[in-house]
């Protein structure tokens, strides 16, 4: 067996003792004589996954008791909709767009309601994330929506944007678990698992308990409505319930790493250790204001189209996958979730310091 360093935006690496853990319990999960993936989901054992998931995580983020964890599909993209549907009672938003994801999301929206755009970074081709100390925030938005990770650009808010008391709505996708948060300040954090907790099918939503109820825009299907999987434990229909399991062993291995203050240290160590090198290349350049670049998704070019294409294939003859950049970017990007160890940014600068000899 050989595995590589893979640098996938996502789905992405996962810890490597969680894939071992799955494996060793595939055929009979605990004397149960039969895998997760077999087994009902109204069963005592996977009432005992869905719970052990969801206690871990509300000890991982410090969730308080007014949130719900909710264990959904459809993907980050649902949410785009789910997000209007369920909180528009003004049917006033406010976006803030800082790539293509909050553009999506905020074209989705534009469905169901009058929708601001209150502040953009599209001039620079994302590659900042704009002040946002002081917006016009509208006086009867129903949320201020960002998506705080930018997994294709590499921004990140270091801080959080003033929303004048309005609620905010956070996609989380890229950045889920990378750091300590702060869930009070948010109304709704929600994400697709597939970059940083597990694999693709599951979107963890937590989201205020005053923010789940009846009164969603006429029309809203039942699947839709943050209640319908509130008021069932996320057991209202079939949930994604393997992928729920890798979920809540990535949950453990988070715990068993020293949490989230630990991955935070550990993810600027690994993410200086590749900014550092970009900073001071003569060949490869960040694409990203300093103060605004992400822990997590790293891109950066030669500046040269032919040069960029012939290290992404020689990276991957050496073992270091993934590394070609978004399609509306190009370029390179090196996705560093918490599961890549630091020894894979260690033999990606290695690589990147060789390539510069041998193409300068
Ligand atoms: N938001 C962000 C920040 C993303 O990076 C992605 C996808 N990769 C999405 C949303 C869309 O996720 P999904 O494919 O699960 O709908």
């Amino acid at each position: 067996m050989s595995r590589v360093y893979n640098f996938s935006a996502g789905p992405a690496v996962l810890p490597e003792e969680v894939l071992r853990e799955a494996a060793d319990e595939m055929l009979d999960y605990r004397g149960t004589g039969m895998s997760v993936m077999e087994m009902s989901h109204r069963s005592k054992a996977f009432a005992g996954i869905i719970e052990e998931a969801e206690a871990d995580i509300r000890e991982l983020m410090q969730i308080p008791d007014n949130y719900k964890v909710l264990f959904l599909q459809g993907g980050a993209s649902q949410q785009f909709a789910m997000i209007p549907m369920n909180l528009m009672k003004n049917r006033v938003a406010d976006y803030i767009v800082t790539g293509q994801w909050a553009k999506k999301a905020y074209q989705e929206a534009q469905k169901y309601g009058k929708v601001n755009k209150i502040a953009s970074s599209e001039d620079k081709t994302f590659s900042y994330i704009p002040d946002c100390s002081d917006l016009p925030v509208s006086p009867d938005a129903d949320y201020v929506y960002i998506c705080e990770n930018n997994t294709i650009y590499g921004t990140k808010f270091k801080t959080l944007p003033n929303t004048k008391g309005k609620t905010l709505v956070a996609d989380v996708s890229s950045c889920f678990l990378s750091e300590p948060v702060d869930v009070t300040k948010y109304g709704v954090i929600y994400g697709g698992v597939q970059k940083n907790i597990g694999p693709a099918g599951v979107v963890i939503v937590i989201i205020r308990e005053d923010l789940i109820t009846d009164d969603v825009l006429p029309g809203t299907p039942t699947m839709l409505k943050y209640k319908t999987h509130a008021d069932a434990g996320s057991l209202y229909n079939t949930p994604p319930a393997y992928g729920i399991y890798i979920c809540g062993k990535v949950f453990k291995w988070l715990k068993a790493q020293g949490g989230l203050a630990a991955m935070k240290e550990r993810n600027e160590k690994k993410a200086a250790l590749l900014y550092d090198f970009l900073d001071q290349s003569r060949l490869f350049k960040g694409t990203v204001r300093k103060e605004d670049r992400s822990l997590m998704n790293v891109p950066f070019v030669t500046g040269d189209e032919e040069l960029d294409a012939k290290f992404v294939a020689e990276a991957k003859k050496a073992g270091l996958e993934n590394l070609k950049g978004h399609r509306t970017v190009g370029g390179m990007r090196a996705s560093i979730y918490n599961a890549m160890p630091y020894e894979g940014v260690q033999a990606l600068v290695d690589f990147m310091a060789q390539f510069e000899k041998e193409n300068l």
